[in-house]
């Protein structure tokens, strides 16, 4: 549940950040369109060419506020407001009579949902590794603790998993990261504005709080969560920012075990991998020595009894949201609130649905696809994407900036893309998880133990390209650049992405748009380091390479300029990524669209094909968000807003000009339009 497997932020390139709070209500449904548009979302009042998101969304935005429980609400948040209702119903059902295939994720949705007997325990579940973590005298004792903290997910100091060898990524290797903070980014630790000054102090309150309701004495329990923010900070100060950790070349440093003890002499790494149970390991990804420098002398400079305070509450933060009420209240009461501006939890049910697709997301996924994603949804996909892939070779032969040699690397990779569509040919194998009605938080670690496991017997092996990041109902897409993959889970080839119904403007614009932009990502500042077989290689000519360089630091100098809120504006280095997939993606989209045999009808709902294909594009990104959240996304998340997303990629675009007949120095015709792909 609440804590995914370990991941590594360059590994996966999803279409958009997956919020854990908040939540909605279900969409209203509008008497439909001819096209499929929503033309209820449409504000006719302002001009398509002067803000074409305000035109697209402005009433969509005005008629669907943020609902209390959530801090940011948007097209994508419907849709899997909707998922998440299937995947309620299949879960009452699997909870009233739990048995052969559906016994696992109805014990342990039922589990979860019985609040009262979670209540009754307490903190009762934990006392065994609270014990474990009393028992350490030195820092020299502290690899066994780590490693059976780790063995949970609860990643201590740092995170420690499995991975494709960035140099040859058919093959699997143990992996040591950056770890071990509980605010989303080292410089929440280090920036010096009174906001982040604010939340610090937010968040060492609740830090405390935590700490108090586990039994720490409340007049102990302020100066120990002082100690904790000490060592998240000495952490943080040793970590890279999230811009930085977006250059593969800076986060891939192979190493052996006594190179790693060397850094760290103040660990016990045999003991550590003993305690984790790990296969040989002949040599590990340490993504950051410096990191692992600094966590080696935190240990030997921090007082053991704080060290144990921070196990200690990083333990109960983990585990919180599976904890008794008073846990997850005042877990919501900064991590939904203070960081992200929810005003309400969500409803129980809501949370256990999300904790069961995340443990056991390939076994609920199975009964979500047999109910909402069928054959013809598939095929048709499918064809979409080769469309679309065929659009992107085009492209790359037509391309003036890029010698013939450059291309052919080129085409070489994109030929090699593999396509994976709705959800995996083979499902997971929980048969070795067991889940226990009644037992909320076992459950809970048992499935976490289950994943840490998976992942750790990878090291050695071959990567498998079959498996999928992402749950069947799950509403986003990611591109892969070490297995050069591109993957769309069913719960987004739904409407409004994807409509058998709609006009294929609308289809082209919106699914057409996300197939476009992972498509693209394999070619975008960091795809474009890995070769066609995933390694991290550079094909490149130092000429062509520093043509890319150029176009894309025009998207730089763009989406810097667009405003998150108040005065803070978009990072265009850490965004640039989506920001080139987002453009990218919708030509290669417009190009498939205008090249397929489908009809074209003159007018639909009083639009041309052009004009409504740009429209189904602006309407998936219908949004609005908190000030908060608003924020921590813009300091965190490498997407743009929904507005920069429209706005900035349709501005980029002569055929939307030209399809809005928008006058040449209207605001939504760039007069420097940037283009890469
Ligand atoms: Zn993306």
């Amino acid at each position: 549940m609440k804590r995914v497997a370990y991941a590594f932020a360059f590994v996966v390139c999803p279409l958009a950040v997956a919020l854990t709070y908040g939540q909605q209500k279900t969409a209203e449904s509008a008497p439909r369109s001819q096209s499929g548009l929503e033309l209820s979302a449409i504000d006719r009042s302002a001009d398509p060419c002067t803000d074409f998101y305000q035109y697209a969304c402005g009433a969509w935005v005005a008629n669907n506020p943020i609902p209390p429980d959530r801090s940011r609400w948007g097209r994508f948040d419907e849709l899997q407001d909707h998922n998440n209702e299937i995947l309620r119903k299949v879960l009452d059902a699997a909870a009233a009579s739990p048995s052969g295939d559906n016994q696992k994720i109805g014990d342990y949705y039922a589990s979860c949902m019985d609040e009262s007997a979670i209540n009754a325990k307490g903190v009762a579940p934990l006392a065994p590794l609270f014990s474990k973590i009393d028992a350490v005298k030195s820092a020299a004792d502290l690899a066994p603790v780590v490693a059976a903290l780790h063995t949970l997910q609860v990643n201590v100091l740092f995170g420690f998993g499995s991975e494709a060898d960035f140099k040859d990524a058919s093959l699997q290797m143990a992996i040591a990261d950056q770890g071990g903070m509980g605010l989303p980014e080292r410089d929440y630790y280090l920036r010096t504005d009174d906001k982040s000054a604010a939340l610090r102090t937010q968040y060492v309150a609740h830090v405390g709080k935590m700490l108090a309701l586990a039994g720490a004495p409340p007049d102990q329990a302020a100066g120990a969560a002082q100690k904790v923010m000490a060592i998240e900070t000495a952490l943080a100060k040793g970590a890279l920012d999230v811009t930085t950790r977006r250059d593969p070349t800076k986060v891939y440093h192979k190493l052996t075990p006594p190179e790693l003890q060397a850094l760290t002499p103040q660990f016990q790494w045999q003991k550590y991998f003993e305690g984790i149970g790990a296969p040989p390991i002949y040599a590990l990804n340490v993504t950051e020595p410096d990191f692992f420098k600094a966590m080696g002398q935190l240990l030997a400079s921090t007082p053991i009894d704080d060290l144990k305070t921070y196990l200690r509450w990083q333990l109960i933060h983990s585990s919180a949201v599976i904890l008794p009420a008073a846990f997850v209240n005042e877990n919501f009461a900064f991590y939904g609130k203070a960081l992200t501006g929810a005003q309400e939890l969500r409803p129980r049910w809501k949370r256990c649905v999300q904790y069961t697709n995340g443990d056991l997301g390939e076994a609920l996924g199975q009964a979500f696809v047999k109910d909402a994603f069928g054959p013809e949804a598939k095929a048709d996909t499918l064809k979409m994407v080769h469309e679309i892939e065929s659009a992107l070779d085009k492209d790359i032969q037509s391309l003036s900036w890029m010698t013939p040699k450059t291309k052919e690397e080129a085409l070489v990779k994109l030929h090699a893309v593999s396509d994976k569509i709705g959800y995996p040919d083979k499902w997971r194998d929980y048969s070795a998880l067991t889940i226990v009605r009644g037992d909320a938080l076992g459950n809970s670690e048992r499935a976490n133990a289950f994943e840490f496991h998976r992942q750790l017997a990878k090291i050695g092996k071959p990567t498998d390209k079959t498996e999928w990041e992402m749950t069947p109902p799950t509403v986003n897409a990611y591109y892969n650049p070490l297995e050069n993959n591109i993957n769309f889970p069913a719960g987004i080839l739904q409407p409004p992405f994807y409509n058998a119904k709609n006009d294929p403007a609308v289809n082209y614009g919106a699914a057409g748009a996300v197939v476009g932009h992972e498509l693209t990502h394999g070619f975008d500042d960091q795809g474009r380091q890995f070769d066609s077989r995933g390694n991290l290689k550079d094909w490149w000519t130092p000429q062509d390479a520093s043509a890319f360089t150029e176009r894309a630091q025009c998207f730089v100098n763009e989406y810097s300029n667009f405003t998150a809120v108040d005065d803070l504006k978009l990072n265009g280095k850490l965004t640039l990524g989506e920001n080139t997939a987002d453009n990218g993606g919708l030509r290669l989209a417009l190009m498939a669209y205008m090249a397929t045999t489908a009809t074209k009808p003159a007018t639909l709902d009083g639009f041309t094909p052009e004009q409504r294909f740009f429209l189904g594009f602006g309407q998936i990104w219908c949004e609005h968000s908190r000030p908060e959240i608003a924020r921590m996304l813009a300091q965190t998340d490498p997407h743009s807003p929904g507005k920069a997303r429209v706005n900035g990629v349709v501005s980029n675009m002569p055929e939307f000009a030209k399809a809005f007949s928008c006058k040449a120095d209207a605001p939504m015709v760039r007069q420097t339009q940037c283009r890469v792909w």
